[in-house]
């Protein structure tokens, strides 16, 4: 087993991994950093989790350490798709070159531009941006790529889905083409294959462990649920994830709940503060300072519940989450893999349940394929065993719980659900791995015939 030290890093970096508290590199660092650190191109496919940000700021460090940077020229260039990754990547900075002195600009929307501006005019070593905020200071003439050594593009198939590509072309194309490019993407989608073979020279190609096939500590559970009307739905899944959450009592310490759309995240976080429950939402329209503040909030355990969609979410280094909630099936299967890797890290448990109405089903299939498993059914907590899956008073509850009951604090809430549905979920889970397919827990003899159905075979259906 290769240790820091094997991996020839400076001095004063692998004093500052000590101080971290690392032991031994990942993987991911095992292969990239000697390659890197011989000038080698990196393409490195792993996703958050695997370590891989150290995977590329560790070299990059050691290679800055000598040298110095010069006014509106760094010296170096990562990539970010989102606002939150460039400011964990530059955190990241912080930490290994604490004990040396480089010096880093953060160019991110929502922040002011002469800020930015008087950093690169000192000249930086390190430059973390999104593409965009990027380009808007090269065309206000404020900045020259021509001295970049070293090009990180970190997240590049998010890069893809937010549409970043073609600005990512035009800045490899304004650094110099003996550059170093060190390129990291969870998947290789075709249009990231023929970027990686236009602008890689001979990468060393690093692949880890999928996290699909490495979640063995989440454990995963899906709510199949119909609502009579569409316009219902939403409603019936905010029924839905508040009973989920109760059902989990203290287990659930905190949790990221997913959305498809920023609409949905609003409602959702919204609906979940009016029930009591201590939600914030967090998506791209959100100014910066709002999402630093509840980002930061989550982080240090003040918030409970970060309500995001998948953008605002990808990549985000939350150690300890016990649990993801899907409030919509994700339209990406692998977004789910991503969704629910914010869970159950680094060894420890978590828990991952979804809401998927019968629209849902192809997406919900795709799921199960990538995965290949099919993700154990969970009894729906709303419906009661006279009244099956296809309820039609959720909004109805919703309603009710609104006016009816005292709004519990979140003490009294867990307490109440320490002797409530705990059981009732061993019991689902038992459930639902002795009953074949088709079997929906919890109805026992009463079971209506329809419902064995899938909801496929129950479209068809006279
Ligand atoms: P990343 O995949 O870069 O988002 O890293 C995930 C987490 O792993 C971060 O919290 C890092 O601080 C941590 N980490 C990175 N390298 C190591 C390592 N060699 N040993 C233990 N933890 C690490």
């Amino acid at each position: 087993m290769t240790n820091f030290a094997d991996l020839n890093l400076n001095p004063k970096i692998l004093k500052a991994i000590k101080e971290a508290g690392y032991s031994e590199p990942t993987p991911i660092q095992q292969g990239a950093i000697p390659a890197a650190l011989e000038g080698k191109d990196v393409l490195g496919i792993a996703q958050t989790g695997t370590g891989k940000t150290a995977s590329f700021t560790l070299p990059m460090i050691h290679v800055l350490a000598r040298g110095r940077a010069r006014a509106r020229m760094p010296r170096s260039l990562v990539l970010c798709p989102t606002r939150e990754l460039a400011a964990q990547v530059a955190e990241n900075f912080d930490t290994y070159s604490k004990h040396l002195r480089l010096s880093k600009a953060l160019l991110i929307g929502g922040v002011s531009f002469k800020e930015q501006d008087l950093l690169i005019d000192r000249g930086v070593d390190v430059l973390i941006a999104t593409p965009g905020r990027l380009l808007d200071h090269f065309e206000r003439g404020k900045l020259l790529l021509t001295g970049v050594q070293v090009m990180v593009v970190d997240e590049a198939d998010r890069m893809l889905d937010m549409g970043f590509i073609p600005d990512i072309e035009r800045i490899f194309g304004l650094t110099p083409f003996t550059r170093q490019t060190l390129f990291f993407s969870a998947t290789m989608a075709p249009e990231i294959e023929r970027i990686t073979n236009t602008f890689l020279s001979g990468p060393k190609r690093v692949e880890v462990a999928r996290q699909a096939s490495a979640s063995e500590t989440i454990e995963q559970s899906v709510v199949l649920f119909q609502s009579k009307r569409r316009d219902q739905e939403g409603s019936a899944k905010r029924n839905i994830l508040r009973a989920l959450i109760d059902a989990e009592g203290e287990n659930c310490t905190n949790a990221i709940i997913f959305c498809n759309r920023k609409s949905d995240v609003d409602t959702c976080a919204k609906s979940l503060k009016k029930h009591g429950y201590d939600a914030s939402p967090i998506h791209g329209d959100l100014d910066q300072s709002q999402r630093t503040a509840t980002l930061d909030g989550f982080r240090d355990g003040k918030l409970q519940f970060l309500v995001a969609s998948d953008v605002a979410a990808r990549g985000l280094d939350i150690p300890s989450v016990s649990h993801v909630f899907n409030f919509d099936v994700p339209t990406n299967a692998e977004d789910y893999v991503h969704r629910i890797g914010r869970t159950g890290r680094a060894g420890r448990d978590g828990k991952a349940m979804m809401m998927s109405a019968p629209r849902d089903s192809k997406n919900l299939d795709a799921i199960e394929k990538l995965l290949r498993a099919e993700i154990p059914r969970l009894e729906n907590p709303v419906a009661t065993s006279k009244e099956p899956i296809a309820s039609a008073s959720v909004e109805e509850t919703e309603q009710k719980q609104v006016h009816t009951q005292p709004k519990p604090n979140l003490r009294e809430r867990n307490g109440r659900q320490r002797n409530k549905p705990k059981s009732n979920n061993k019991d689902n889970k038992q459930n639902n791995a002795a009953k074949p397919d088709k079997t929906v827990v919890g109805m026992g003899p009463d079971l209506p015939s329809f419902i064995a159905l899938s909801f496929q075979e129950r479209m068809v259906e006279p």
